[in-house]
């Protein structure tokens, strides 16, 4: 792929954005209308799992299926929206009957959401993380952090409310900053601990209860290879459904300086030139691996290749 161009659509917005679906948040507000689009003939039933996302047979597609009638209960479909006015729910793998999963399996292929996010168009590898991110989260909330008893799905899945207590829980979503840290025709990157050699990529970290994105950014870099980076700029964001991400990209300038891993979670922080990371990024580079391109870091880097400096991020 030759990225000469911002204008390059990969440049333009992140792999899982782009998600087509009418999320519908006033329909799913109302039961009776959310029980009729169960019932309908014409709504269909998405599937993901732990193990990841069904595809189509030919592998190009989120899988669409009619419901059957053992998927038509709110406990187990969630609605992710309308599609041309048809609904689409998902229901997670990990929950079917053995033999449903095998059969959906044989008619399609299960693929790490990883995987599909490489393999299919935007839209369709957001959608693939719109329902991963969903499902992901119901699998692990079915029970209140306020009292521990069990909780159930409300308006169509898009909350769940405790049986005993009332408490609401909102779907989760943790906010991760990751930043392209430039200095002088440079950029900042660091090798995580167990990593293959050779691969880095760019700097990152969650943000903390009483912080925002900027300041986190400040932190991470601070942190993690004590440069010391100003202005930081917001350049785009990414779902990362690994389990419940949202990674905020950013670019900022450091002052000079040379980086030494000190917090333990990178092993290697180092500065590299836009020549080792043109090759690297052409794939020429024996010493030098860049992150997938499905990554928001290798988005940031792409588009700095490409021309984009913090002022044209
Ligand atoms: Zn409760």
């Amino acid at each position: 792929m030759e990225l000469a161009d911002l204008r390059h659509p990969e440049l333009l917005t992140p792999t899982f954005t782009g998600m087509g679906l009418d999320r519908a948040q006033t329909l799913r507000k109302d039961p009776s209308l959310v029980e009729r689009r169960l019932r309908s003939p014409a709504s269909r039933a998405a599937f993901a799992g732990t193990e990841g996302v069904l595809l189509d047979r030919a592998g190009e597609r989120v899988a669409r299926r009619p419901l059957s009638p053992e998927w038509r209960q709110k406990e187990k479909a969630i609605l992710l929206g309308l599609e041309d006015d048809v609904a689409l729910f998902a229901l997670d793998l990990d929950s079917l009957a053995a033999g449903d999963a095998t059969a959906l399996g044989q008619a399609g292929e299960v693929v790490g959401l990883r995987d599909a996010g490489a393999r299919l168009s935007h839209a369709e590898g957001g959608l693939a993380a719109y329902m991963a991110a969903l499902l992901n989260w119901h699998r692990k909330h079915r029970f209140c952090a306020n009292c521990g008893a069990a909780t159930e799905p409300i308006e169509a899945g898009s909350a769940r409310r405790c049986e005993c207590c009332g408490t609401v829980h909102f779907p989760r979503t943790d906010p991760v900053v990751i930043m392209r840290v430039e200095n002088d025709g440079r950029l900042l990157l660091g090798h995580r601990t167990g990593w293959p050699a050779g691969r880095y990529s760019c700097l990152a970290g969650f943000v903390s209860p009483g912080e925002s994105a900027e300041e986190a950014v400040l932190r991470e870099v601070r942190e993690e290879s004590g440069i010391a980076v100003h202005d930081p700029v917001f350049v785009a964001s990414q779902p990362w459904p690994f389990p419940a991400s949202l990674m905020l990209g950013f670019a900022a300038y450091a002052d000079d300086g040379v980086p030494a891993a000190v917090d333990g979670e990178l092993d290697r922080v180092e500065w590299f030139t836009r020549e080792q990371l043109h090759a690297a990024a052409a794939g020429r580079s024996a010493s030098l691996k860049l992150p997938p391109p499905i990554s928001i870091a290798r988005f940031l880097i792409d588009r700095w290749l490409a021309g984009g400096g913090v002022a044209a991020s």
